[in-house]
């Protein structure tokens, strides 16, 4: 057994509403104890038990780990010049996947696996403790589960996007690929999977080709989620509430149903700021969600084209200036938020007895968050009383 002490905690935030202050459950002049890489004590600074370890933060905020539960990490490629191309004026279309795609089946094993070291490095230093990945640029049976192999060997939290584009060489056969999708890819798929996606969108499949995918992936042990109304709405909201998907995300367009229908359900509301920001689109209100009583996250939705970011700072201050959430809400959602749409109970917050993943800011507060936008304010990262990540 051993323990750490983490003291001098000029804030504390636990995101646990019973260990604090207000929502967030915020302490001042604290300290917490970690035993075996989870939350074993949280109080006064001063009457902080013994430990094996100290570390002081010498007055610094810790906040819960980010929790980012939507993310496309494996691929090969660049698209920056889409990006500049968008930003002088042409609109986004889901058919860029495609250029993605052809890079990543060309690509070898170790490129893949080191372009994702190296992004799971950025979220260690923008104090993301626990991500998820999609695969989706491989689009084939071989590609798609040496995608998810390479993802399992960074996170658990790894998901099927077979039908994430129909790819070039099914142009007009989009039923003939979803049966593929549904068949031999899923087979080979789901032994390196936890979950099962779909995009479900104009432009890519409809309610239907997407009701099929999700059920073939729930037959085949896997949990569903969905990319949905992030070009137009379709429907996706509905299936996914009819499918208990542990997720919806994007939702760029929601009807008063959509809104209604996510409250009453356990399917959490995903925005994906960085989405909106990186194709110059319209944000959506998260206060709409918020006040309906939906749970709601923020993810990175990190990926080579839509939105190629590894910062849940810099996703939280788009979102607290752009898409209705205060402060508050928005570390919510980005921590006990992201971890309810990942349907997990030992992270997202510092309580009792949860798994000890935490960021010291080098802040006064979590407020700095989204009042010092483009800053980098992570001094060090921690997962299970490891640190991953110092300055
Ligand atoms: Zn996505």
């Amino acid at each position: 057994m051993t323990s750490i002490a983490i003291t001098d905690i000029g804030s504390l935030v636990t995101a646990d509403s019973t260990l604090g202050d207000g929502a967030l459950g915020i302490r001042a002049n604290a300290a917490m104890i970690v035993v075996d890489g989870k939350v074993e004590w949280v109080g006064d600074n001063a009457s902080a038990p013994d430990a094996d370890r100290n570390v002081s933060v010498h007055g610094k905020t810790v906040i819960p780990g980010f929790v980012d539960s939507h993310a496309h990490l494996v691929f090969a490629g660049e698209r920056g010049f889409e990006f500049e191309a968008r930003m002088n004026g042409q609109q986004y279309s889901a058919g860029g996947i495609r250029t993605t795609v052809e890079a990543t089946r060309a690509a070898s094993d170790d490129v893949l696996r080191s372009n994702m070291a190296r992004l799971v490095a950025e979220m260690h230093a923008s104090g993301i403790t626990t991500f998820e990945s999609k695969s989706g640029y491989g689009l084939d049976v071989e590609n798609e589960s040496r995608s998810l192999r390479i993802a399992q060997q960074f996170t658990r939290e790894t998901t099927f996007l077979g039908a994430h584009v129909v790819p070039s060489e099914f142009t007009g056969r989009a039923d003939e690929y979803v049966s593929l999708v549904n068949g031999e890819m899923l087979r080979a798929a789901a032994p390196h999977a936890k979950w099962i996606d779909v995009f479900c969108d104009s432009g890519a499949f409809d309610v239907d080709q997407a009701r099929a995918v999700l059920q073939a992936g729930i037959a085949a042990g896997l949990a569903p989620r969905i990319h949905a109304n992030q070009l137009a709405d379709i429907g996706a909201v509905a299936l996914a509430v009819e499918l208990d998907c542990a997720s919806a995300d994007h939702l760029s367009h929601l009807s008063e149903a959509d809104v209604a229908a996510l409250a009453g359900s356990n399917t959490v509301a995903t925005l994906l700021p960085g989405a909106e920001f990186s194709t110059r689109s319209a944000y959506p209100d998260a206060s709409r969600l918020l006040t309906a009583g939906a749970t709601v996250a923020i993810a990175t939705d990190c990926n080579p084209g839509s939105s190629y970011t590894t910062s849940l700072p810099f996703c939280i201050a788009v979102a607290v200036r752009d898409m209705g959430f205060s402060p508050e809400q928005a570390l919510l959602a980005a921590t006990r938020g992201g971890a309810a749409a990942l349907r997990r109970t030992d992270i997202g917050a510092l309580s009792l007895g949860m798994r000890a993943d935490f960021a010291v800011l080098n802040a006064p507060s979590y407020i700095h968050l989204s009042f010092r936008p483009g800053v980098d304010l992570i001094d060090s990262t921690w997962v299970a009383g490891q640190n991953v990540y110092q300055r």
